[in-house]
Formats: C-alpha cells, structure tokens, sequence
C-alpha cells in the first residue's frame, strides 16, 4: 500500500530454535529408546512405529521451546537445537 514502510508490507516470517533428530537416535540404530520423549515437559516428542518394537522420535515445533532438556538427557548426542526459519503469523 502507497505511503506504507516496505517491512509493514511483508509477512511476518522469524526465526526460532526447534530440537531436531540425527541418525545418531538408537532408535535409528536398532535400540529401543525414549529418554527425550519421557523428559520433554510441553510434550513436544512423538514417536513413529518401526518395526521390531522401536520407534523414532517426532519433534512437534508448535509445542518446543527450545529448553534443551533432550539435548541434555539423550544418550547418543542425537539431539541438537537447530534455527529454522517460521511460518507467518
Ligand atoms: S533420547 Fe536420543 S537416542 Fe533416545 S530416542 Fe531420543 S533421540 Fe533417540
Ligand atoms: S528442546 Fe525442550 S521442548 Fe523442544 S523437544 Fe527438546 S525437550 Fe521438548
């Protein structure tokens, strides 16, 4: 709109921190495991079904906030906290 700062005219996009999984995750690996999603307070880790009993964790990034407490309590270093880019509002 004419008269109106260009920034006004954009969505409004940001950046955010959000856990994300490697193939480090036991899980990945043939090892039944859920440590994160047993310490994730907001409940922000599923888990998908594999075969064999194990399951891969699922991160919901409506619901993380970044805390850092799977970081911390995973046994395989196969969390980390990435930046990603989020959804206009
Ligand atoms: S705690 Fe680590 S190894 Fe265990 S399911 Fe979560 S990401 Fe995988
Ligand atoms: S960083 Fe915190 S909120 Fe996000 S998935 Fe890990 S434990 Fe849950």
């Amino acid at each position: 709109m004419l008269g109106e700062p260009a920034s006004a005219q954009l969505p409004a996009t940001g950046f955010a921190r959000r856990a994300r999984i490697s193939e480090q995750c036991l899980a990945a690996r043939g090892i039944v495991c859920r440590t994160c999603g047993g310490h994730c307070e907001p409940h922000a880790i599923g888990f998908r079904l594999l075969p064999a009993g194990r399951s891969f964790p699922l991160i919901d990034d409506t619901r993380c906030n970044a805390c850092g407490e799977c970081v911390r309590v995973c046994p395989a270093q196969a969390v980390s906290l990435h930046l990603i880019e989020t959804a206009p509002a």
